[in-house]
């Protein structure tokens, strides 16, 4: 961008009690067509006045973001998801009844009111209602729904908490508000019910399992299910790209855990002795049993919140410390752990030794 606005960072005193004080400039800023980051429960998001074309393109710039990758529009109330869609089909009505305020994401058709310049030139328009109550508060106090994708640089991780705003969006949005770090840590599950079947379009904390057990038959779109493939594109455009890559070039090592750590450490001695910068990814369980590298455990590999509520502050954390490469433990794919592999596969741009 060309002009450099002056960021103003707010901090929340209490999230559990918000007053409508603290965000109402906030929600000025959005209605006049500005850019405010917040705190959702999943990541920060990048907000801007969802209905106004303008608004959105600025978020595009601040981004740096493909124009093909269409923004989720945040509502704060059941009532103002009709006015952006054309219908709400039974499957999405059921959905939001259960998982809203949550995280989770679901593709409508749209209405004439939504401008194609937030959905990327689709008929079809995402619609989330976040839980988390900053968020929440913004949306209702702005008046509008709020177009808001991840507030990071496209193609970096997405921030977890307000430093990491900082560290992209300096400069170049009107205000980012910290409401501290935030509960999951990955992106909302994204499911079409535009169709005849509600498709999972991108895994999160809403999982497979729990759609399933809601709606019955849910499909997941092919095209994330592997490496990415010329004739098969992603139903989600932005699943396309290659997302949360950390600069050095990341390698899961999947397996048994004693064949896991024994691959690490050799793979460790081999580049060190090459004289590279090495990091290794581990858990809580089996940090003591790296003796080389440069380590940061994830979480606790029983407990999979915590590898989601800490995987894009470890690969951000890797940025600054500029090692040459990564070697990563894998996760279980069911549950909570498809988001996680999802993210982590993508960022290893599908790099994994199987051992
Ligand atoms: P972000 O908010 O940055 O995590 O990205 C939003 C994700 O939602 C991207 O992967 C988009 O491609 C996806 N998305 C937004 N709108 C639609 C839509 N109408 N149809 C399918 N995917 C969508
Ligand atoms: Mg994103």
């Amino acid at each position: 961008m060309d002009t450099k606005l002056d960021t103003k960072l707010i901090q929340i005193e209490d999230t559990k009690k918000i007053k409508d004080e603290e965000l109402s400039e906030a929600a000025a800023i959005i209605r006049r067509g500005g850019l405010v980051a917040f705190p959702t429960e999943t990541v920060y998001g990048l907000g801007a006045n969802a209905l106004d074309e303008e608004a959105a393109r600025k978020i595009y710039a601040a981004k740096g973001r493909p124009s093909d990758n269409p923004l989720i529009a945040h509502i704060s109330c059941l009532k103002e998801l009709e006015p952006l869609v054309s219908e709400i089909p039974e499957a999405g009505r059921k959905l939001a009844e259960k998982y809203w305020p949550g995280p989770l994401t679901m593709v409508f058709p749209k209405s004439e009111k939504v401008p194609y310049g937030t959905t990327g030139g689709l008929d079809t328009v995402a619609v989330r209602m976040p839980s988390d109550p900053v968020a929440n508060r913004l949306i209702a106090l702005a008046g509008v729904p709020i177009a808001a994708p991840s507030a990071n640089t496209s193609g970096r991780p997405s921030p977890t908490m307000a430093e990491h705003v900082w560290q992209d969006m300096n400069g170049k949005i009107d205000m980012i508000i910290d409401g501290g770090p935030v509960g999951i840590g990955v992106e909302s599950t994204i499911v079409d019910v535009s169709g005849e079947v509600p498709m999972l379009l991108r895994p999160g904390a809403v999982t497979m399992e729990m759609l399933r057990e809601t709606v019955g038959r849910v499909e997941m779109d092919p095209a994330i299910q592997g490496p990415p493939k010329e004739n098969l594109r992603p139903k989600a455009p932005g699943m396309k790209y290659r997302h949360y890559a950390p600069k050095a070039a990341l390698t899961l090592v999947e397996g048994e855990t004693d064949n896991v750590v024994a691959e690490i450490n050799r793979l460790v001695k081999e580049h060190m002795a090459a004289g590279e910068r090495v990091g290794v990814i581990c858990t809580e369980e089996t940090k003591e049993r790296y003796p080389e590298g440069i380590l940061r455990s994830i979480g606790v590999r029983s407990q999979e919140e915590t590898i989601a509520h800490n995987l894009f502050a470890v690969l951000r954390e890797f940025d600054d410390l500029q090692v040459d490469c990564i070697f990563s433990e894998s996760f279980s794919k069911h549950d909570l752990g498809q988001a996680i592999m999802n993210r982590l596969t993508k960022a290893a741009g599908y790099h994994i030794i199987k051992v």
